[in-house]
């Protein structure tokens, strides 16, 4: 439930509903706003009795929540938010992030390549997977806490953040020591156990929408990690499954404006893994910065043609720095300067 109160609200009729809130056993969350002060109501598992509330000075109005996302949405929460990583900041008014590196991390060597070519093309931040979701098992399943060990290394050597993927909830003290953003791919966008313990940490968070998730169970999943404090989220489109098989899924960008509208979370587009095509993948990320994408992800190998995982998809550090050229000149016509 959103409790709205009148603009000449005081700070002691705010405290008054906060500490009624309190008193039915729920958690008040002040929203503070420039058009309007609210108390977000939080902790309730159905239907809040509200007529206690609605008769307090200073309310005007009580408005009852039937989303499973509250935290996450715009409704709760009217300004957007900022994550900062070192710096590297996503968010509304931000210019877009771009993260590039391989698929999986497979050489020290291969990924102080991948690093100097995604540094040189203006990339800011690092990716690649140690611990990797493959479809069946005998395909590469990553260099586990050695490979995080390689892309911390490359990191610190070229000044990029890195972000890469945890799997499971007994992975996340090693990442959480190697990583400056933990992933969350789209095969685990519902692990609601996973979710809950990335909630309760500190790090920034990149979640990634499942493949056959709505744009509903997105945020709702998203709402997981909220809930239990961790404010640092950032999500990702990498298109979702159709009946189309020409390319390896579908992107849906119309989520892009839709989640900035429906969320104040930063949202961002994975190009490679929704297309699955490197030749499609400059085209969609440019559409992407268009549709309003705070960031973009993508693959770059030094060598997609030996690349272990997702060769098909990835660019070369050459592809990579032409592309990064015309997104300079894009991001300068969309009003992002520097
Ligand atoms: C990835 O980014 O490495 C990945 C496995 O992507 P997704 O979870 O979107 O399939
Ligand atoms: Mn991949």
């Amino acid at each position: 439930m959103l409790i709205v109160m009148h603009h000449h609200a005081t700070s002691e009729q705010m405290d008054q509903v906060i500490a009624a809130v309190k008193a039915m056993g729920l958690t008040a969350e002040p929203i503070p706003g420039s058009l309007r002060t609210a108390i977000g109501v939080l902790g309730n598992q159905g239907y809040v009795d509200d007529s206690t509330i609605r008769t307090l000075p200073g309310v005007r109005e009580t408005i009852h929540v039937s989303k499973p996302y509250k935290i996450a949405s715009r409704d709760f929460h009217p300004e957007a938010t900022i994550v900062d990583i070192s710096g590297v900041k996503f968010g509304d008014n931000e210019k877009p992030v771009i993260i590039a590196g391989p698929c999986s991390i497979e050489t020290e060597e291969q990924m102080l390549a991948a690093a100097k070519e995604v540094k040189a093309g203006g990339g800011q931040m690092l990716r690649g997977g140690a611990f990797k979701p493959r479809t069946g098992p005998h395909s590469f399943q990553g260099l586990g806490i050695e490979g995080l060990k390689y892309l911390q290394q490359a990191g610190k050597e070229y000044d990029l953040p890195v972000v890469t993927e945890v799997m499971r909830i007994e992975q996340l003290d090693d990442i959480c020591q190697h990583a400056d953003m933990l992933q969350i791919g789209a095969r685990n966008m519902q692990n609601f156990d996973l979710l809950k313990e990335v909630g309760k940490i500190k790090h920034p968070v990149l979640l990634k929408r499942g493949m056959s998730a709505t744009i509903e169970e997105f945020l709702a999943a998203a709402e997981y990690i909220l809930a239990e404090g961790n404010r640092d989220v950032v999500l990702c489109e990498r298109g979702i499954r159709t009946f189309e098989k020409a390319t390896r899924n579908t992107l849906d960008l119309s989520v892009v404006p839709l989640i900035r509208e429906m969320s104040h979370l930063p949202i961002v587009v994975d190009p490679s893994h929704a297309t699955g095509k490197r030749m499609l993948v400059p085209v969609m990320t440019k559409a992407a910065l268009v549709a309003g994408a705070h960031g973009v992800m993508m693959e770059v190998h030094p060598n997609p043609a030996k690349a272990l995982c997702d060769g098909a998809q990835s660019l070369s550090g050459a592809d990579f720095g032409a592309l990064m050229i015309e997104l300079n000149s894009l991001m300068e016509f969309l009003g992002f300067q520097g």
